[in-house]
């Protein structure tokens, strides 16, 4: 079959690889329709993940007709077309019945090299390293999906691949991060990056409650989505002379009560200090994260409010003004999204309209110009926002 293999850093390449075969009884294989690139795949693609093999299969944003199932699944059969969360969980340990799928205990295979750094494993992840499993990724002709039996969710034949696709990941990565602001009536949202976690973040802010949203970005075709598809009212960062103090006099002096990082450990600088010192520091190879967005994120918000995580962050964070969020009392929430919690819930407001998730794409693509693909919406060329592969 065809795939989307990782040679190296800013080195992706469509090649011939063996199909995937069941391995074990929960088990199934996909024969993939549509599968996207995330934000998340940058992060591989800029290098920035250790743990990657040459040759590795990317992808976890996929969905597509099932194919063959292992003896032991009784949930599905050959011919369902189903979503596959991107987190891999077997659903009986602890932390599933918890509701915590994306910390599931039994998906890791490589969970000691986790341990080492981070004390503990979350769970595996499909296409994303070999510290988060090793697992072939979706960006590819067919997939070995596990346990199989808890993950995937069957869709109705009426909504297409585009209304759906995205149940895989960034729109419950949006919904998570804005249902981690604990929203009140009358709530203002804050969202760094307008991407398209930060534009699923926006929209769920708004269906869960929030009175206003404000977004931020430095690329315009991003902030005309968050404002004209969204209803946010947006800053341009790099337009702005004191982000904060803007921040401020939009919220009455006193901040915003939800701050969302939805930029993570790649983020550009705004000409401050610490900015400076990370690209310094990551150029040299002596940090592995970029925290501007993250410092703002907490500096801005208003005392007693809450700093909501979906941007991934992976080492060390050197600046991080962890004073200021104490003396202001703020909460910390973050995490890889427990997909398998929100799909039901996130495709049932698709089902009744009250949300259309294909308008983030800019790009529709064919499996077999990937590569070009990542390079496009890596470099955010030609008012790129989203690319949907097409195997
Ligand atoms: P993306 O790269 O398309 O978007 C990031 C946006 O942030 C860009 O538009 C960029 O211009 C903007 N940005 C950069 N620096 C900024 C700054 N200082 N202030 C404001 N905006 C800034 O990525 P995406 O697909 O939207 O994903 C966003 C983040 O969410 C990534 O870190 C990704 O890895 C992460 N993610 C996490 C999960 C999870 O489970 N928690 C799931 C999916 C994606
Ligand atoms: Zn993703």
């Amino acid at each position: 079959m065809k795939a989307l293999c990782w040679r190296g850093t800013h080195d992706v390449r469509v090649e011939q690889v063996p199909d995937p075969s069941i391995l074990n009884p929960r088990d199934a294989i996909l024969r993939v329709t549509s599968t996207a690139i995330c934000g998340s795949d940058l992060h591989l693609y800029d290098g920035f993940i250790p743990s990657m093999k040459s040759g590795d299969i990317l992808g976890h944003e996929f969905m597509g007709e099932v194919v063959d199932v292992g003896s032991a699944v009784r949930t599905l059969k050959p011919g369902d077309r189903v979503v596959v969360p991107f987190t891999i969980a077997c659903g009986q340990c602890e932390m599933c019945q918890r509701g915590l799928s994306s910390l599931c205990d039994n998906s890791n295979p490589n969970a000691w090299m986790l341990e080492k750094t981070y004390g503990y494993s979350g769970s595996g992840l499909f296409g994303y390293s070999h510290m988060y499993g090793g697992y072939a990724g979706g960006q590819a002709e067919y997939v070995r999906v596990p346990f199989a039996d808890v993950g995937p969710i069957k869709v109705p034949a009426e909504l297409p691949d585009e209304q759906v696709l995205f149940l895989s990941d960034i729109f419950p990565t949006g919904y998570m991060a804005a249902e981690n602001c604990n929203i009140q009536p009358g709530d203002v949202i804050a969202v760094w990056g307008c991407g398209p976690v930060g534009l699923f973040a926006i929209k769920s802010a708004y269906l869960l409650g929030a009175e206003r949203v404000i977004g931020i970005d430095r690329v315009p075709e991003r902030l005309r989505l968050a404002r004209e598809e969204c209803n946010a009212e947006t800053i341009n960062f790099e337009e702005t002379e004191d982000l904060l103090e803007r921040l401020r006099s939009m919220t009455g002096g006193r901040g915003p009560d939800g701050c969302i990082d939805a930029v993570g450990l790649e983020a550009h600088g705004s000409g401050s200090l610490g900015a400076y010192y990370d690209i310094a520091k990551t150029v040299a190879f002596m940090a592995t994260d970029r925290l501007e967005a993250l410092r703002q994120a907490i500096m801005a918000c208003r005392k007693g409010g809450v700093v909501s995580i979906p941007g991934v962050y992976g080492g060390l964070l050197d600046k991080m003004p962890m004073g200021a969020a104490f003396a202001k009392g703020l909460t910390f929430k973050m995490g890889q999204t427990h997909v398998h919690r929100y799909m039901p819930k996130l495709l049932s407001l698709v089902e009744g309209g009250a949300i259309d998730p294909s308008f983030v794409i800019s790009h529709r693509l064919p499996l077999d110009r990937a590569a070009e693909a990542y390079k496009i919406f890596h470099d955010k060329a030609h008012d790129c926002t989203k690319v949907v592969l097409q195997p």
